[in-house]
């Protein structure tokens, strides 16, 4: 992108939160203050402040800080009792994560063709793909709104299924007045940088309402237990004792997420303007396929616009395009989960996931963030508007 190019503005980036730190500089100086006098700097006072804090905020009655949403998933994973070579039902369309979570933590993703206009799993795929050797369910809550978790729970009961969510973007979205990740035994929250709650570096947390789940997350993120931190010594048995690793949360990232955690539902409301105003300017363009629905019914449902997809035939010409002129997107996923080389060896083909497999082919995620300004918005909009506009009359 070239700021001198001679029909290009100033770059609109796909995201940045510059303008939120400006505006919290001075509570995120005083926070990181805080955790130099502590000296602590890992799992210290901030994180069990930054627990509670979560705890209240979604109505768990467990968070554990941990290091990132992908070390809370394999540590959900192996604090539900997954063992070796367990089923994981996944859906085909997620970040990586949702699947490599599985593999790491010694289960067998079991993928799920999407419902095209939630992104989450179909269930009446998931109920097709429930094998003899499938023990979990991981829906997936993508971009904007939240899986079908009603119906999954459902097909869920009816094979003896455990649910977990991947609910990492999911912050601040309900069903029925219950926070996403409560729905089953747990879920996650990351707090990747780019994420509706972004820290300044990796975070994430487990969400659970079971005391048992929770205690065997907490030691699973500091080496585990009856091992290198033997004040539980001698009281651990050989058969309640369990080899755990490092993922533990640094204290300057939830230092960060407390200060910025008084702002999220200001920062929610805004995306929900600038989702609308997005809607409201899109709605009719021809060359757009799809826009993002909510399936929020009831007054206790509440969805949360982490980013704002579109779906167009000509994804990738418009990319360019909008590169060019100095705007900023990104392809929320470019390959079905399945046909990544990653998951190679389970051996799926092309055409198995044919939902899954369209939005890869057309969705993009458009500048969306807090910041953006309503200017941006709309040059974002015109750029778009009229590439698709010749794209289409050349076609
Ligand atoms: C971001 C994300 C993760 C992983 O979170 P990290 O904190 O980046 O490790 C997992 N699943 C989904 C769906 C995500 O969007």
């Amino acid at each position: 992108m070239s700021p001198t190019a001679p029909d290009a503005g100033e770059p609109i980036p796909f995201f940045s939160q510059a303008a939120t730190f400006e505006r919290l500089w001075p509570a995120v100086e005083k926070a990181l203050e805080d955790v130099f006098d502590s000296g602590k700097f890992s799992h210290g006072k901030q994180v069990g402040e930054l627990e509670t804090a979560l705890a209240e905020y979604t109505g768990a009655r467990h968070v554990i800080g941990v290091n990132s949403g992908t070390d809370a998933l394999v540590l959900l994973l192996r604090a539900c009792g997954l063992r070796p070579g367990d089923g994981v039902l996944v859906p085909a369309y997620s970040f990586f994560a949702t699947a490599s979570a599985v593999e790491l933590a010694g289960g067998r993703p079991q993928f799920v063709d999407i419902d095209p206009e939630t992104y989450a799993m179909d269930p009446t795929a998931l109920d097709a793909a429930v094998t003899p050797r499938s023990r979990f369910v991981m829906p997936v809550h993508l971009f904007h709104t939240m899986a079908d978790v009603e119906a999954v729970q459902a097909v869920a009961r009816r094979h003896g299924l455990t649910v977990v969510e991947d609910s990492a973007e999911a912050i601040g979205m309900r069903r029925h007045g219950v926070h996403a990740g409560l729905h089953g035994v747990g879920g996650v929250l990351s707090f990747f940088p780019s994420k509706t709650l972004g820290a300044i570096g990796d975070a994430g947390a487990v969400l659970t309402d079971d005391p048992e789940v929770a205690d065997t997350v907490a030691a699973l993120r500091h080496h585990g237990r009856g091992g290198p931190t033997l004040n539980d010594f001698p009281a651990i048995s050989t058969q309640s004792a369990l080899v755990g690793g490092n993922s533990k949360m640094d204290d300057i990232q939830a230092a960060v997420l407390l200060a910025k955690l008084p702002l999220l539902e200001e920062h929610i409301a805004r995306r929900a303007a600038l989702a609308a105003a997005y809607t409201a300017r899109l709605r009719d363009l021809p060359g757009v396929l799809r826009l993002p629905r909510t399936t929020a019914e009831r007054p206790d449902d509440r969805d949360v616009h982490y980013v704002y997809l579109i779906e167009t035939e000509h994804r990738d010409a418009l990319a360019a395009h909008l590169a060019r002129q100095g705007i900023g997107t990104e392809v929320y996923y470019p390959l079905p989960l399945p046909h990544q080389p990653a998951f190679g060896h389970l051996g799926h083909r092309p055409g198995d996931f044919p939902h899954a497999e369209a939005a890869a082919r057309h969705a993009l995620a458009l500048p969306f963030h807090p910041d953006l300004r309503p200017g941006d918005l709309d040059r974002v909009c015109d750029t778009l508007g009229s590439f698709l506009a010749t794209t289409r009359t050349t076609a």
